[in-house]
């Protein structure tokens, strides 16, 4: 899949749409989700331009992988879910029903989150 970059979290990382952040490093950016699935629900994007974890796995370097990676764990911390708990999800292409094609990681908490699927 191609990077359009006239996706929503292009916009909000260009400035063209308001966010509310939560944290930001020079590689990632956490923001509250505009229509909340739990108490908390932080989304983590990498700055650069990947459509989803395939994508950054094959083509981000090492920095920006790592700074992915630590942006979750410090956005769940500085969220307050270390000690209750929390889930993290990364929806991809269709069968994972991936609406905004931006990687992006769910941070939910603040509740018991449920299984991982309904049935
Ligand atoms: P996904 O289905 O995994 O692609 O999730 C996309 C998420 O982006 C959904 O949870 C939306 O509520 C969220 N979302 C869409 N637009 C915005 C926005 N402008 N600001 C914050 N979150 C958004």
């Amino acid at each position: 899949m191609a990077y359009d970059d006239q996706n929503i979290f292009a916009k909000i990382l260009r400035g063209e749409i308001p966010c509310q952040t939560h944290d930001e490093c020079d590689h990632t950016l956490a923001f509250h989700d505009i229509q909340p699935q739990a108490p908390t629900h932080i989304l983590v994007i990498p700055k650069g331009a990947y459509t989803d974890m395939s994508d950054f796995a094959a083509h981000a370097s090492a920095e920006e992988q790592a700074a992915f990676i630590a942006a979750i764990g410090r956005a769940a911390t500085k969220a307050g879910l270390t000690e209750g708990g929390y889930r993290i999800i990364a929806n991809s292409g269709a069968h994972g029903c991936q609406e905004v094609p931006h990687l992006h990681m769910h941070i939910l908490g603040g509740e018991v989150i449920g299984p991982l699927r309904a049935r």
